[in-house]
């Protein structure tokens, strides 16, 4: 099927009024940088629809195939063109139908014509062209009121439009309309998805890790830089902070009773992650934490952890279970990558039994004893940086 070009209806973006104008800008942005590859692309938006296209064929099915996980795009048609005539009209009927699944289904036409002058009229049209796609493909029945299938016929002045596929497209809105936010970014399970989320409700992601060589290897590294690069995927490009983390967890090790180190290790993590963030501009703390999975996330823990910082800590899967979180996992292929096996920071360093109830001025109490803030900067300033995916980070530069 040779498709001309491909309507994007924008779902939710027309709902945001004012903003709508910021939302288009950043979805056309967002699409060059999905589409970087297919540097022909043309997009031309409007109020509330976008149609882009692409002079070669298989650019366009490319694009059909890949759009689906685009965000901010409800969903979306493949259109096709012919001359204004019945003959070329009727043709391009029967080859659209051809491309889908027809067996069995319920139908209409629904003509528009916007040249008054064409012979035929609106209801002419459609019995015209809904007979002639009858008595050419089998097995459709007629269905006025939500067909399953409806032919949608434009007729303009030059040329008429058709399309017939409504495909759903990944919804939530354009990565970077809802600002920033840095993620803690464990090489696990649950952290990539919980920036999945995010980054669906419009939130632009940089991730922070936190590495303790050599308690922690080469290749744990280089699955939490897979996950960035996949992540990178979702639609925007993602910069990954890897954090010295060693010798913080070590002197935790030997000021802090054991019961109470992974407590402290978080408040550490979030301390770091505060001032990380607090450089590269971000509103906000990301983790992927869940309540009651682990023994560090209870509660108590969590408001232990929070009292280091007033910034918004969000934790998009605090209520999920975990079969849930795997299943997202498996959908946006983080699974994979994020079952490789390899030691985390924190499960070296785990406890035999953390408290699950940590007392905060306990664990304020112990920490006094050492300089933290000094590591803490130390760390920030020796941090590595990363940008996913590689090839992009020159070209995308200002879109950072
Ligand atoms: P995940 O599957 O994301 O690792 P988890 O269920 O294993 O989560 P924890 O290991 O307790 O739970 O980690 C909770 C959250 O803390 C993680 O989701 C992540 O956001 C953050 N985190 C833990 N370890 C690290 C690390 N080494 N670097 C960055 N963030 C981390
Ligand atoms: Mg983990």
């Amino acid at each position: 099927m040779k498709w001309h070009e491909i309507l994007i209806r924008y779902g939710e973006l027309t709902t945001k009024g004012r903003n709508r104008k910021q939302f288009i800008t950043r979805l056309r942005e967002n699409l060059r940088f999905s589409f970087a590859d297919i540097p022909d692309m043309k997009i031309r938006a409007e109020r509330d629809r976008m149609y882009i296209s692409s002079d070669k064929d298989e650019d366009m099915d490319e694009l059909i195939k890949r759009l689906p996980t685009v965000f901010g795009i409800h969903s979306f048609s493949p259109v096709a063109k012919c001359e204004p005539t019945l003959d070329a009209m009727k043709e391009l009927a029967i080859n659209i139908m051809k491309s889908i699944d027809t067996d069995g289904k319920t139908f209409k036409v629904n003509a528009k014509r916007s040249d008054k002058r064409f012979p035929l009229d609106t209801y002419e049209l459609q019995l015209e062209m809904g007979g002639h796609v009858l008595s050419n493909i089998p097995n459709l029945h007629v269905q006025m009121k939500e067909p399953e299938i409806e032919l949608r016929i434009e007729v303009r002045e030059h040329a008429v439009y058709m399309m017939v596929e409504v495909i759903p497209g990944a919804g939530g809105l354009p990565v970077g309309a809802n600002g920033k936010a840095l993620l803690l970014l464990s090489g696990g399970i649950d952290s990539p998805v919980a920036g999945y989320y995010m980054m669906k409700r419009g939130v632009r992601i940089e991730a922070i890790h936190f590495f303790s060589p050599p308690y922690t290897s080469d290749r744990s590294l280089e699955k939490v830089k897979d996950l960035a690069e996949r992540m990178s995927r979702f639609g925007a490009n993602v910069r990954l902070h890897i954090i010295p983390f060693t010798e913080i967890q070590q002197v935790i090790q030997q000021q802090v009773p054991e019961n109470v180190t992974m407590t402290s290790t978080r408040r550490m993590m979030m301390k770091i992650s505060d001032a990380v963030r607090e450089e590269i501009g971000a509103t906000a703390i990301v983790t992927g934490e869940n309540l009651g999975q682990v023994a560090s996330q209870t509660l108590e823990s969590l408001a232990a952890i929070n009292e280091v910082t007033s910034t918004p800590i969000l934790r998009p899967l605090i209520t999920y279970d975990k079969l849930e979180i795997i299943d997202v996992a498996r959908k946006i292929d983080t699974y994979d990558i994020s079952i490789r096996p390899y030691e985390d920071c924190c499960t070296v360093f785990t406890p035999a039994s953390p408290k699950t109830k940590p007392k905060l001025e306990k664990v304020v109490y112990y920490e006094s004893f050492t300089d933290f803030d000094e590591m803490i900067k130390k760390a920030v300033q020796n941090r590595e940086i990363h940008t996913f995916p590689k090839q992009k980070q020159d070209e995308f530069a200002d879109l950072l």
